[in-house]
């Protein structure tokens, strides 16, 4: 541990932050404000750890909430990046790596043929809602309770009072005229996904939704679901928008769309949107679909988007380096089995000690829950058991095990967490939940 690391306790970061950063953060969730206590203020990480500002290390089971599928500063993505800044930093002009970067992403992803590159997730999908507006010439657009797609203003919102009618505005700053076209529908809802359809089919530009919701911990689409939401969507003229920030590159390689391509003949998206592995922990995103529709994004067509940074020289060399590494043979299925070992530890610790707890997982991302069954929509999550998972967060974290700081949070293992690292995690998992 450096002098450096010793210097500073996190509560003594913790005030000083606040002073200058309103909540002492740059993002929500990381103030620790619904499970209480401080926040740990990271100094360095590596491979599948961090260490905190008091040389605490933890088993990091957030990669920055998803990003770092191969561990910390894997040395061939470092390798990529140091080579270019060492080239240069931005040049607000095309370069080569991004052209790459676009195949290698349509290589994955065989529902696109383009895909126009970000610097956030939030920008991503605002501007496939734009995108997808603009296409279908229509305005209205639906989400589920308890998906995120950003802080997009006409993204904020919940669900009204009932069917059919618009949603509300879940932040201040956001008038209701904003978000007088958001309808906002109850996830794996046939029912209410049909009635919206029948009332307003003809008016919908787009439906986004997250596959697997890791933003409400883990909640699969079923595939009634979202059978019936690919036909209707089909059949009324609007889009289907995956936000495939979360899960793209991470629950397999070719992303959610490709397993739900396996049980529903036919199955694809008009628009995906990806964040997160794609820039490796680089600021970049990115949304796609077919040139049709792209094709109506300037500087070709009517839809106007742009960004000073998109396709940032350094972020590319970082996503680029990402997404070759995560296509070597074998890697998903290692982590895919690994991360099963983790989801079937935690529920098996839990069983012995006669706690209830359901928990699930594809590829590299898993959640848990501390209730008997597996939730299937937000009021569901809701009624999961929130003090004990607040207990059990602290309780793994004074471990040394860093969990999402909140049960609405999907967890993320990454290649460099090893069969030791994950029987250490059920370790003490095991002891929490023995303690109470
Ligand atoms: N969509 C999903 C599914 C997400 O999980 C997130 C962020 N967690 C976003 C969009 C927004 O991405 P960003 O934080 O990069 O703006």
């Amino acid at each position: 541990m450096s002098t450096e690391h010793r210097a500073a306790t996190n509560q003594a970061l913790f005030e000083r932050a606040q002073a200058v950063i309103p909540g002492g953060v740059n993002s929500p969730v990381r103030a620790f404000r619904a499970v209480g206590g401080t926040p740990r203020f990271i100094a360095r990480a590596q491979g599948a750890y961090m260490w905190d500002a008091e040389g605490q290390r933890y088993i990091d089971y957030i990669g920055s909430w998803g990003p770092m599928i191969l561990g910390h500063g894997h040395p061939e993505v470092l390798g990529a990046v140091r080579k270019a800044v060492e080239e240069g930093f931005s040049y607000g002009a095309p370069t080569e790596r991004e052209i790459e970067l676009a195949e290698e992403i349509l290589k994955l992803v065989p529902s696109a043929e383009q895909v126009r590159l970000v610097s956030s997730g939030t920008e991503a999908a605002m501007s496939a809602i734009r995108l997808a507006r603009g296409a279908t010439g229509r305005a209205k657009l639906v989400k589920f309770e308890g998906c995120y797609h950003g802080h997009a203003d006409a993204l904020l919102v919940k669900a009204g009072s009932g069917l059919a009618t618009f949603g509300h505005p879940t932040s201040a700053g956001v008038p209701p005229e904003v978000v007088q076209h958001t309808l906002v529908l109850e996830y794996n809802n046939v029912a209410q996904l049909e009635e919206a359809f029948a009332e307003q089919g003809d008016e919908i530009a787009c439906v986004m939704i997250e596959p697997i919701a890791g933003n409400m911990n883990f909640v699969r689409a079923s595939i009634p679901f979202m059978t019936r939401l690919r036909e209707l969507c089909t059949h009324h003229g609007a889009l289907l928008v995956l936000d495939e920030v979360m899960t793209g590159f991470r629950v397999a390689l070719g992303g959610a769309q490709s397993l739900y391509a396996r049980q529903i003949p036919g199955f694809k998206p008009d628009l995906s949107v990806f964040g997160k592995v794609i820039g490796g922990g680089m600021p970049l995103a990115a949304f796609a679909g077919p040139r049709a529709i792209m094709s109506q994004l300037a500087p070709l067509g009517p839809v106007y988007q742009a960004g000073t940074l998109s396709g940032n020289p350094v972020a590319t060399a970082c996503g680029l380096a990402t997404l070759k590494l995560i296509q070597r043979p074998g890697f998903f299925e290692a982590l895919s089995q690994r991360t099963r070992e983790l989801s079937e530890g935690l529920t098996g610790a839990a069983r012995q000690a006669g706690v209830p707890m359901a928990g699930d997982c594809e590829g590299g991302m898993f959640g848990f829950f501390f209730g008997p069954e597996l939730p299937q929509n937000y009021p569901a999550v809701l009624a999961t058991d929130k003090d004990r998972f607040n207990r059990f967060f602290h309780q793994m974290l004074d471990a040394g095990v860093y969990l999402a700081p909140a049960l609405y949070e999907a967890g993320f293992v990454s290649a460099a967490h090893t069969a030791e690292d994950i029987a250490a995690t059920v370790g003490a998992a095991r002891r929490a939940l023995a303690a109470g």
